[in-house]
């Protein structure tokens, strides 16, 4: 997920000036115009999980099909979790493991605390509860571009993310019908923050560009991004072996006014030691530390860390997530140490594979088009309907 990090009001003329070309109507009625449904998890664990309050809704059985509740009047907030194999709704026992919560009209189920459009089902898994927010793709974007982007960005940077964003979404979405859901709600997939999310702008944006993913080779793309890559992409195939020619890497020259370009952390040797045992590595103390293989990007494959007398290997990316990921914001670093901690120095926010997102926001400064920014980061790829796709 893009960094929050405020970079003036600039821009603020922008919002003003886009006011005016919204239809409330379009902002307010949300129905269904997607080819596609998506399904994200945004519960899961064991405990309970607040439904509610909101519209007048019904429970239909995921298996049989048979209406289990059926409530005219506005939903009321209550708690469900587990029993057994079965769900309990508030005091009431519903004999199955999943649920369908359906809106008999409007949009909008609260699920703790948050309202979602489209359905929510609700699983039992083997004693887990699981909340899976079914809906349309388009309906779905306009929950996750105010959360990956500044919704203040110049519209053809919005639109670039939404077409990233909507690729990545229908990519996943074909490849896991054979799963429970298609997306996880936070930075795994892409954060997804229901309706309370939705600002006009970034709605625009995605209606701008309703339907429209990437292809490449026929295919729906994997549209991956990052915050700022810090000045050079890195290639999915060193990060995670997977050879796609959009996403080979390269320089980046339009990132460099992001404020997280340039980072530096200094971490103590005795707070790396102690999230390393953490995450399993026997470690009693770390001495020192050396990044090996450093990839064209500049990114070292791994980190070879001292301790006593052992060395440990732990893969750049890996090593960041268990120091972790707000320290470490991304693997493009060099270190130097003092006896007692490690001084990182570092550039970008993120995995830096695909479009960088500040990237995309520098060239929007510059005039630049949506299909010119899609070009630069993801060359090789075409804009398309992604009905036409999946006929
Ligand atoms: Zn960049």
């Amino acid at each position: 997920m893009l960094s929050k990090i405020k970079i003036g009001f600039a821009v603020a003329a922008v919002l003003l000036a886009a006011l005016a070309f919204f239809s409330l109507a379009d902002l307010v009625r949300g129905h269904r115009a997607s080819a596609m449904d998506v399904r994200v998890l945004i519960v899961s664990g064991r405990g309970e999980a607040r439904i509610g309050p909101g519209i007048p809704f019904k429970v239909t059985d995921l298996s049989g099909g048979n209406v289990l509740m059926e409530d005219k009047k506005p939903l009321k907030s209550m708690a469900v979790r587990t029993e057994e194999g079965d769900l309990l709704f508030g005091e009431r026992l519903l004999p199955s493991a999943a649920v369908k919560l359906t809106p008999l009209k409007g949009q909008g189920i609260g699920v703790n605390g948050v309202l979602y459009r489209g359905d929510i089902i609700i699983r039992n898994n083997d004693g887990s509860l699981e909340c899976i927010n079914e809906l349309g793709i388009e309906e779905y974007l306009r929950g996750v571009l105010p959360e990956e982007v500044y919704a203040y960005w110049p519209s053809s940077a919005l639109k670039a993310q939404a077409i990233a964003s909507r690729s990545f979404a229908a990519y996943r979405a074909l490849r896991s019908s054979r799963r429970a859901y298609d997306l996880r709600h936070d930075a795994r997939s892409q954060v997804y923050g229901g309706m309370k999310a939705e600002n006009m702008r970034t709605t625009r944006a995605v209606m701008d560009t309703n339907g429209k993913v990437l292809s490449y080779d026929g295919k729906v793309f994997p549209a991956y991004f990052s915050a700022c890559c810090g000045g050079y992409r890195e290639s999915s195939a060193s990060l995670w072996g997977e050879e796609l020619e959009p996403l080979k890497g390269g320089r980046c020259i339009w990132c460099r006014f992001s404020p997280v370009f340039r980072w530096r952390e200094d971490i103590s040797k005795d707070f790396i030691a102690g999230e390393m045992r953490k995450a399993g590595y026997g470690v009693e103390r770390v001495d020192s530390l050396k990044a090996f293989e450093r990839d064209s990007s500049g990114r070292p494959a791994y980190i070879e860390i001292s301790s006593a007398k052992r060395k440990v290997k732990v893969g750049t990316e890996d090593f960041r997530i268990m120091v972790g990921q707000d320290l470490l914001k991304s693997s493009l670093f060099r270190m130097r140490e003092t006896d007692d901690k490690v001084i990182f120095h570092g550039r970008g926010w993120g995995h830096g594979v695909g479009m960088c997102q500040w990237g995309a926001f520098g060239m929007s400064m510059f005039l630049r088009s949506t299909g010119n920014i899609l070009k630069t980061y993801y060359p090789g790829t075409e804009i398309v309907d992604l009905k036409q796709m999946l006929k």
